[in-house]
């Protein structure tokens, strides 16, 4: 499989290239060349198939001869490790449930397939190493140490802004040791990400191979179409239209959504929900996409102004807009319509919903006015336990602490602490 740059001025890559530069020489997002439908006779026998099959026979269209069959299945073993329960929220509703991973985090699932194929990529101990360098603002620097740690030819050099993320998430990140480095930045978010963006830029870090984890990477963002067929598997007997809500941020899920349905999946809607960062939401509904820089909300994994992978959608329904708009809706909701509906969703029906997801449930409940007939799913993207400072006071409960997470919190944080980018680039060496 070849990928091409959305920028249309950059080579064409292989799957190795495209996972191993993030992205292309262009700046542009790598795009797969061809997504080929998948056989009628997979989606009639789904229910038979393990989670592991399904995922093998889904991706290995996108890597191709690269990583050999047994290979490959290895690797969807390791990074199926856990379960994805489709739960019943209230009657047609349904929790699909992404948060059973080593960090409680739906996007364990990108980052344990994208360092085993980094991994194997490196089988040789070729000299050069490769360094992932990625800055978070608390969910996905867990589940990429977490993912990478103990793989072979990879460093992981992880930026947080001190202070600024939970004490959860500061030890997901801090406390593993080995190939995972964490550099506390005096500063916020947009500091690290700064850093991080001016550091692939920059000629004289060139002999790190320097490459990201977050989901511009195809190895990060492929595998999440994997929980639509899951969900699909467990959802089939009941014979309705399936509409899909993703709490979104970088709009990463949701094109994994997307591409699945190319292949295939019978999905009938998308909703893509999202808290006051409304960038998808406006332009859906005038037709303008206005990026602005974001506002800090309680479901903050989708504190995005600007999200990297909706050109990635609209690559897949070359710029048509009413096409676009017949298959999928983007909604927004403020916080406080955020918290009444966890309130809401705890008193009717005693679910635990954390603020992402109950963002997912507000657009879902939304669109299903418009499907009747149709079941809903949301993705639940994180374990309540990730946003205790929210949930416990909003549902007044005390949340007991999964063995995951209990595991880190006795370790000790080491860490580095810095203020610029010239201290990230001695750091670096
Ligand atoms: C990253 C994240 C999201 C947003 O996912 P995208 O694929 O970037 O849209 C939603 N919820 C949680 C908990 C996350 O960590």
């Amino acid at each position: 499989m070849k990928y091409y740059s959305l920028n249309h001025n950059a080579p064409k890559v292989s799957f190795e290239e495209a996972v191993i530069q993030g992205l292309a020489t262009d700046r542009g997002l790598y795009f797969p060349e061809k997504i080929t439908p998948l056989p009628a006779a997979f989606f009639d026998t789904i229910e038979n198939k393990s989670n592991e099959e399904i995922a093998f026979q889904a991706i290995q269209q996108f890597v191709g001869n690269e990583i050999p069959e047994t290979e490959l299945q290895a690797i969807i073993k390791e990074t199926l490790c856990f379960d994805f329960p489709v739960v019943e929220v209230e009657k047609g509703i349904y929790s699909l449930e992404l948060f059973h991973g080593p960090t409680m985090a739906f996007k364990d699932v990108g980052a344990r397939f994208m360092s085993r194929c980094l991994g194997y990529f490196n089988r040789n101990d070729k000299t050069s190493k490769n360094t992932v360098l990625v800055a978070t603002s608390g969910d996905t620097g867990g589940a990429v140490a977490s993912g990478f740690l103990g793989v072979k030819g990879v460093e992981v050099v992880i930026l947080y802004p001190s202070g600024k993320v939970s004490d959860i998430q500061e030890r997901q990140l801090t406390t593993l040791g080995q190939n995972i480095k964490a550099l506390e930045i005096d500063g916020v978010f947009d500091d690290c990400q700064d850093m991080v963006k001016k550091a692939f830029l920059d000629e004289s870090l060139k002999h790190h191979n320097l490459t990201s984890a977050n989901s511009i990477n195809i190895a990060r963002w492929l595998p999440q179409m994997f929980y639509f067929f899951f969900a699909y598997k467990a959802l089939k007997n009941q014979n309705k239209p399936l509409v899909f809500s993703c709490p979104s941020g970088n709009f990463g899920n949701i094109c994994a959504g997307i591409i699945a349905k190319k292949m295939g999946l019978p999905i009938t809607h998308f909703v893509a929900s999202t808290n006051v960062n409304d960038t998808v939401p406006r332009f859906l509904t005038n037709g303008i996409y206005d990026p602005k820089p974001s506002i800090a909300t309680i479901s903050n994994a989708m504190d995005v102004g600007n999200p990297s992978n909706f050109i990635r959608i609209q690559e897949m329904y070359q710029n048509d807009l009413e096409h676009f708009k017949t298959d999928f809706s983007s909604y927004t909701f403020s916080d406080q319509a955020t918290l009444e509906a966890m309130k809401s969703i705890y008193e009717t029906n005693e679910y635990i919903a954390e603020p992402h997801g109950a963002v997912g449930y507000l657009g879902l409940k939304k669109e299903l006015d418009n499907y009747p007939n149709a079941i809903g799913i949301f993705l639940e993207t994180a374990h309540p336990i990730k946003f205790l400072d929210v949930v416990e006071p909003a549902l007044n409960v005390k949340l007991p602490i999964p063995t995951q997470i209990e595991s880190v919190l006795g370790k000790e944080k080491i860490s580095t602490k810095i203020k610029t980018y010239e201290e990230l680039k001695s750091f670096l060496g």
